[in-house]
């Protein structure tokens, strides 16, 4: 019979804790004998691995256990970098948020959600996060890197898409976006720089910063946040608001696709939420009938009278005729291709993301003088409770 005894070791360092590692793997090898290596893993694979509770997960993982390639993008907290990790030489898009400009700003809660929400949820049009962890001045989300760009950097390049690729896009964000709902997660921040393409050219939602969680159907919050282009005119309105906000979203960059402008715009945002509010949305002939009467039905002023606004959610626009074509269980399979595969030279291409941004030294930088010192606060001490399914190799 095989005795398996379970033992946690606490070590100073990396290094020590590889030697550790190595001294044990050696043991075992020689216990098993040269030669069977049935079950037994390479000391690379140990590498990222703990023993602590006896379920495998990445330890040690460190700003050390990367390589930064490039910048990718940037948020109003940090930035998001292509990186690699030094052990696997696997590939992944690290968004690193300063914990100072997040206490600065009032934002812990929403850091905090968006660790909750990457955590839990797993769909096929979702982007995911497979670690996160902090350093004394920074959070850090370790997330599969999807190398197709924003569908705004493709849709500056080519105006506007066609009604089948537009089709298809909505329909993959009405499937993550039901998702979340069913999940109790209000997404908020629905637009086209929060959509990227994967290497297949299908849909990855990202940037879960503004979604609230335990909100269901006709449950309510009152949070003035989103993208002003992108707001529904009940958040504008300061009144209590719910799932339908994120049908609005959809409703606008299912505009701005067909079309290649938004349908309410203005330099001035006074102006701005007054177009949202009372002015009807004015097609251009390009956008046929069915999908006129679809985007009416999104950009309705009352979010009970809006589509998708009743208990059934996300399910009533399903049927609606516009995607009479669409087989929504075949997509969410994947088994349905992407109107457009975006070009990928490589696992470490950067060519479909902004130049502004991947021409930037992909450094982090430190800390200036005088800025607020978050180092000491016990304000993140949680952040490491929430932990996705690891599944760094
Ligand atoms: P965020 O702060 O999450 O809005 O991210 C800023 C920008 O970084 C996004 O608009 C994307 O261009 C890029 N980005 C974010 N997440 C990823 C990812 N997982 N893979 C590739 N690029 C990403």
């Amino acid at each position: 019979m095989t005795r398996v005894i379970e033992r946690s070791f606490h070590t100073e360092s990396a290094m020590e804790r590889q030697e550790w590692v190595d001294a044990i793997t050696g043991l075992k090898h020689s216990l098993e004998g040269a030669g069977d290596s049935r079950g037994s893993r390479s000391s690379h694979d140990t590498r990222a691995m703990s023993f602590i509770g006896g379920r495998p997960e990445p330890a040690d993982i460190s700003m050390d256990s990367f390589e930064m390639l490039k910048v990718l993008g940037k948020g109003s907290f940090g930035k998001v970098m292509l990186a690699k990790l030094k052990s696997s030489g696997a590939v992944y898009a690290i968004k690193v948020l300063k914990k100072s400009m997040i206490l600065e700003k009032n934002e812990l809660a929403h850091t905090f959600t968006e660790n909750s929400v990457l955590a839990k949820c797993s769909h096929p049009f979702l982007t995911s996060l497979h670690y996160s962890f902090q350093t004394p001045d920074l959070l850090c989300f370790v997330m599969e890197y999807v190398n197709g760009g924003e569908l705004f950097f493709h849709l500056r390049k080519e105006k506007k898409f066609s009604e089948d690729r537009t089709r298809i896009y909505i329909a993959e964000i009405l499937l993550a976006l039901t998702y979340l709902h069913d999940q109790g997660i209000i997404y908020r921040d629905l637009k086209l720089e929060n959509l990227l393409l994967d290497a297949e050219g299908h849909i990855k939602i990202t940037d879960f910063g503004l979604c609230k969680e335990e909100i269901t159907y006709g449950s309510t919050t009152r949070t003035f946040c989103g993208t002003p282009e992108y707001l529904a005119p009940e958040v504008i309105l300061d009144s209590d608001y719910g799932l339908p906000v994120d049908w609005w979203g959809l409703g606008i960059v299912m505009f701005e696709m067909l079309s290649g402008k938004l349908p309410f715009n203005s330099h001035d945002y006074e102006e701005l939420f007054e177009l949202i509010i009372t002015q009807e949305v004015v097609f251009p002939p390009i956008i046929g009938d069915v999908a006129q009467d679809l985007i009416g039905k999104l950009l309705h002023k009352d979010p009970a009278q809006r589509i998708g606004g009743g208990a059934r959610d996300g399910h009533e626009i399903q049927e609606h005729p516009w995607f009479a074509s669409v087989d929504f269980d075949k997509l969410y399979r994947r088994e349905i291709p992407a109107p457009f595969v975006p070009q990928v030279k490589s696992a470490t291409d950067v060519s479909n993301f902004d130049d502004h941004f991947t021409s930037e030294a992909p450094r982090l930088t430190p800390p200036k003088p005088g800025e607020l010192d978050a180092t000491s606060s016990s304000a993140f001490k949680d952040f490491d409770t929430i932990k996705p399914q690891a599944d760094l190799s």
